[in-house]
């Protein structure tokens, strides 16, 4: 049986430490903390249950593990939120990793980032924007009052925490920009959140960005307080966006935006941390440093990672003797990670960066594997019956669709390996190599080896 840790959830004030996610003051709440010898209820026990328990799923071999080699005991296989998440987030910091940050739209997309994570031996985020929510749901079904992004959402975030355990890998469940008019969409997944708390001891999800850029800082700020004090009430995190990111991403177009709009200041990312850690250390800064969105001609994207090291000297400065000893008081995420420059990530992970999205880059491998399959077998897709090895020979096996999307799953496998390596974030858990399902299509079930 798992110990859930966020079952035991309660703000405790605890001793000042050196991450992020704990404050330098012990004047507020701080963190999720485990009482030592809680009692725990029948109602309680069936909270503590992993989902494969409670779905009464196989659960073997990394399944059933309460927590991996080289992570701390809190960090388990399946989705993690409160404590769990944070003791993550902080050990990626403190050992100069960042997680892949990636935007899933169907259980085929989501499926393969679990596949990747366990091949990488490492932890992943996976994200919903409102568009993918929305596609999760289905394009068909009316998405008046968001209705279909959350109900799409709240599907996919089942189905992630069903399989990431089969999968034997920690999980971040997170979902992508939300603007001002996107609130209703949050709000129905908070909602959510709520209730599954109610029952289950933890958040349905782990993390949500607010990205109230576009708007005035004051408004801004004040609106991710708000939802930051309901969201670490169940121990979620909250990401919030400073600056702009550009380029055109999930039908929202900055292409057109002033260029020092696409840098973020260090007095503003003071303002932030300043008025919202009082509330709760559980916030991430998408700090604009010009970040785009897609993937441009080489030329057009002029990254400046330093703008987030000299954040982190400025905050570290007026922090005084209360800033942590590793002088990095803030968790950056990087937004646009596609296409970007080794480099720069690397400097980015230097100055505090934890979580780096890839978004661009994994829609290209997926429709790549589909190109590449069907520039393959062209001529056994163009009819039911006929091929070139006979005018009676039939297709189905080269036109059931789980052969081209598994063309796409495995291609996106590959992109998110580079991305891993790219985030210095493999061999993470401790768990060793991983064999390939040797039941999935292949040839014993007649499916053609892509
Ligand atoms: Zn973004």
């Amino acid at each position: 049986m798992r110990y859930n840790i966020a079952l035991f959830s309660a703000f405790i004030v605890t001793s000042t430490t050196s991450n992020a996610f704990t404050s330098p003051k012990a004047t507020f709440p701080l963190a999720f903390h485990s009482k030592a010898g809680s009692s725990v209820s029948t109602h309680d026990r069936s909270a503590l249950a992993g989902m494969s328990e409670e779905l009464d799923l196989p659960c073997e071999d990394e399944c059933s593990i309460d927590s991996f080699p080289n992570l701390p005991p809190s960090v388990h296989p399946g989705v993690l939120s409160g404590q769990a998440m944070v003791d993550l987030l902080n050990h990626a910091k403190e050992n100069g990793y960042a997680i892949p940050a990636v935007n899933c739209i169907s259980s085929s997309s989501i499926n393969s980032c679990l596949e990747a994570a366990r091949r990488n031996d490492a932890p992943i985020i996976i994200q919903f924007s409102s568009g993918g929510s929305q596609f999760y749901a289905g394009k068909g079904l009316d998405n008046t009052n968001y209705a279909a992004a959350i109900a799409g959402a709240v599907s996919g975030a089942f189905h992630v925490r069903t399989l990431a355990e089969q999968y034997g890998v920690p999980v971040i469940l997170h979902t992508d920009h939300c603007a001002k008019k996107l609130l209703p969409w949050i709000d129905g997944l908070l909602a959510a959140s709520e209730r599954y708390y109610e029952k289950h001891g933890e958040p349905l999800f782990s993390s949500h960005m607010i990205d109230l850029s576009e708007e005035p800082i004051e408004e801004n700020i004040e609106i991710c307080k708000d939802y930051l004090a309901r969201m670490c009430k169940i121990g979620i995190l909250l990401e919030m966006e400073l600056g702009i990111t550009g380029g055109e991403e999930d039908g929202v177009n900055n292409e057109d935006v002033a260029l020092e709009d696409l840098y973020s200041k260090p007095e503003e990312i003071y303002q932030v941390y300043k008025e919202l850690m009082p509330i709760s250390p559980w916030f991430t800064v998408a700090a604009a440093f010009g970040n785009v969105h897609g993937v441009y001609s080489p030329g057009n994207v002029k990254l400046e990672p330093e703008i987030l090291n000299r954040a982190q000297d400025y905050i570290s400065e007026k922090l005084g003797s209360e800033a942590p000893a590793d002088k990095k008081p803030v968790s950056f995420v990087f937004h646009g990670g596609s296409g970007s420059d080794i480099s720069d990530i690397r400097k980015a992970i230097g100055y505090g960066v934890i979580k780096m999205n890839i978004d661009t880059d994994t829609q290209w491998s997926y429709w790549e594997g589909i190109k590449n399959f069907e520039l393959k077998w062209h001529d056994y897709l163009q009819k039911q019956i006929g091929n070139p090895d006979g005018p009676d020979k039939p297709n189905k096996k080269y036109y059931d669709p789980r052969e081209c999307l598994r063309a796409g799953e495995q291609s996106t496998v590959n992109r998110l390996e580079q991305c891993f390596a790219d985030l210095n974030c493999q061999g993470i858990l401790g768990l060793g190599e991983w064999k390939e399902a040797a039941n999935v299509l292949g040839p014993r079930r007649g499916g053609i080896p892509v």
